[in-house]
């Protein structure tokens, strides 16, 4: 096994390459943290140009098809409507974005034994792990059920991933 420091890293020679290695950076990827990672792909577009390159394919778009070519936005954002993750440069579609204009509620019936006060009830956590235990305010539907509107994305939302 191969370790995972920077040292190991900073000496490993190109040869050493092998697919062994490169299934290992594979892995390493996955399982770095993020910030370290967002460290690395910063510094990667610093040192590289052809890696600069093709990050600036990834990550950004044309503000509009009129407008100069280097006048550019983040190409990921995410939808304020379904909080997913989407691709600006695609062209928009009806129905693309499915989601609930309201409000998750506790059915606190559901919730039998006393394990939970209602301020569990109410946190976050226990939505994503018993959603069907809660109703959207908008349609009944429990929180299994997928968006009661169809459209499509708008930005100005926050990412569901993201937490502070
Ligand atoms: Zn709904
Ligand atoms: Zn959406």
């Amino acid at each position: 096994m191969p370790t995972q420091t920077r040292d190991a890293v900073d000496t490993a020679p190109a040869e050493l390459l092998t697919d062994e290695v490169k299934s290992q950076l594979q892995e390493a990827i996955k399982t770095v943290s993020e910030k370290q990672l967002r460290e690395f792909v910063a510094e990667l577009a610093r040192k590289e140009p052809a890696a600069e390159r093709e990050l600036v394919k990834m990550l950004l778009v044309p503000r509009s098809k009129r407008k100069r070519a280097d006048e550019v936005q983040s190409r990921w954002m995410a939808c304020a409507n379904c909080r997913v993750e989407y691709d600006v440069g695609e062209d928009r579609k009806a129905g693309e974005c499915q989601y609930h204009p309201g409000e998750l509620e506790p059915d606190y019936e559901a919730f039998v034994d006393d394990d939970y006060d209602e301020t569990t009830i109410e946190s976050e956590e226990l939505m994503q792990e018993f959603p069907e235990n809660y109703n959207w305010t908008c349609c009944g539907e429990d929180g299994t059920v997928e968006g009661c509107i169809a459209g499509k994305h708008v930005h100005g939302g926050e990412s569901k991933k993201r937490k502070r």
